[in-house]
């Protein structure tokens, strides 16, 4: 098992690596890491470094129950592709039911509140229990995705989640996204290539015009700053 000091360490030392390696140093130090993806571009690369390497990380995604049909195909044929298991979490059925009530189905367009509140049910919850007992959470988060993401380091601590958070494609762009995706024969969901660089739930993301920001797509009626759904917010409740 190989140890790493601390965070500010791992993130120097991953810096210096490519992607094959900084998913293998985070797999060799022997505890528990797991992948989570919506199945969009960079956490499709994720998912084929990781199981083109056969490295021991587990592959989550969150079902939601609103996801387009597209993802859900894509999720079947990735698994087909790369002969893996995509372990699926999906939301608390009685959970949804009282957003439902509370708030209505589609409640999410009304308000900030009732967006959160939605995301909290489909995606933080079952997020909690994919990431319990992990000691790593690697993500597709890069730099160049929106402002919001401008510093995003390859490594931080998630104190909340008591965890080390590791973002391998920090300091990729797009186009160096695409070519590993071209290079590798990566399934990639039809989407993309209609507008959506970025793509969540079916109700919640639209394509975005030319020269939009990259996440400019997901919750269009809010205004940019709130425009997470907290899964990559440190420390959020919900
Ligand atoms: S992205 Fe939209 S549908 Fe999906 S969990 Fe969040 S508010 Fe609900």
């Amino acid at each position: 098992m190989m140890t790493l000091s601390t965070t500010i360490d791992l993130e120097k030392t991953l810096a210096g690596l490519d992607l094959d390696d900084r998913l293998r140093l985070i797999a060799e130090t022997g505890r528990p890491a797991v992948l989570t993806t919506s199945l969009g571009i960079e956490d499709q690369v994720l998912t084929a470094a990781i199981a083109m390497a056969r490295l021991p990380i587990r592959i989550v995604t969150l079902d939601t129950g609103r996801l387009f049909d597209e993802t859900s195909q894509l999720i079947d044929d990735t698994e087909q592709r790369f002969n893996i298991t995509i372990e699926r979490y999906t939301p608390d059925a009685q959970a949804v039911a009282g957003y439902i009530v509370e708030y209505g189905k589609n409640g999410f367009y009304e308000s900030v509140e009732a967006r959160h509140a939605c995301c909290h049910v489909r995606k933080l919850e079952p997020l909690a229990r994919a990431l319990d007992g992990m000691s790593y959470w690697v993500t597709g988060l890069r730099r160049g995705q929106s402002g919001n993401r401008a510093s995003t380091p390859f490594a931080e601590d998630d104190p909340a989640r008591h965890l080390t958070k590791i973002n391998p494609l920090a300091d990729w762009s797009i186009e160096d996204v695409r070519a590993f995706a071209e290079e590798h024969d990566v399934p990639l969901n039809p989407l993309h290539a209609r507008g959506y660089p970025s793509i969540g739930c079916e109700p919640c993301t639209r394509a975005v015009k030319p020269g939009e920001p990259e996440r400019a797509g997901r919750w269009w009626w809010e205004n940019d700053a709130k425009r997470e759904c907290g899964l990559h917010v440190a420390g959020a409740a919900r």
